[in-house]
């Protein structure tokens, strides 16, 4: 299968002004499907070099020269066309790290939907909270109103599909923080024992919208594939 790790950043294009995003694959380094933002160490030969490759405007079409600098292996800047001939990379300072990734969390914490950062947990089951309790995620304490659980369906159940190995446990909890009004769901990975908390919008219609855990989905909450949801409290 052909493998790729993928730079992702912005840069304003030269020709009409709009700042554009970019997604750029690369098969130059391991090949693992690792995402590099601004600030990642991409490159453990702690060496210094331009990636370059060509981006397409999506504003006005015109094929733009990108340069990645690297610097002491970290993604530090992003230059088009001429403005990086200019440049002497080892000139250019190292950054925070992984500060692309910081700047996203922040966001995310304000807007009060999406991803927390995953915990590490031990095996066995995982704790259930109840109506009145407090939980945190996305810096938000959120008092707990009620109580779901994602079970597999009982056809499911029955048939013995290979689908069960992917069920991940859950507690899905409807909260409020002052006028706030959410939906967590915190799912707990099967094999990598990992507790992954997901903060979407207060609408738990999602009966069109079961998925895969771990697809993306933006701010809906979207119920794990082949189960229905059950009130628990
Ligand atoms: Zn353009």
């Amino acid at each position: 299968m052909g493998m790729f790790d993928t730079f992702w950043g912005k840069y304003k294009c030269p020709s009409c002004g709009h700042t554009v995003q970019f997604e750029e694959q690369t098969k130059r380094y391991e090949c693992i499907l690792e995402d590099f933002y601004l600030g990642d160490y991409v490159d453990r030969g702690n060496r210094n070099y331009f990636y370059d490759f060509e981006h397409e405007c999506p504003v006005c079409h015109t094929n733009n020269e990108i340069y990645i600098a690297i610097r002491r292996g970290q993604y530090v800047g992003v230059y088009v066309g001429r403005e990086s001939s200019e440049m002497e990379i080892t000139k250019l300072e190292n950054i925070e790290d992984g500060y692309a990734r910081r700047r996203a969390y922040e966001h995310i914490c304000e807007r009060k939907l999406g991803y927390d950062n995953p915990i590490k947990a031990d095996d066995g089951p995982m704790d259930q909270k109840h109506v009145g309790d407090h939980i945190t995620a996305l810096k938000t304490q959120w008092e707990i109103l009620e109580v779901y659980k994602e079970v597999l369906d009982d056809d499911v159940l029955n048939s013995g599909r290979f689908i069960r190995s992917f069920y991940e446990d859950n507690y899905i909890y409807r909260v409020i923080s002052g006028e706030d009004r959410r939906i967590i769901a915190v799912r707990k990975h099967d094999f990598t024992h990992e507790i992954r908390t997901k903060v979407s919008m207060d609408d738990l219609s999602s009966e069109l919208r079961t998925k895969y855990v771990g697809s993306e989905e933006g701010d809906m909450f979207v119920m794990q594939s082949d189960c229905k949801l059950v009130k628990i409290e």
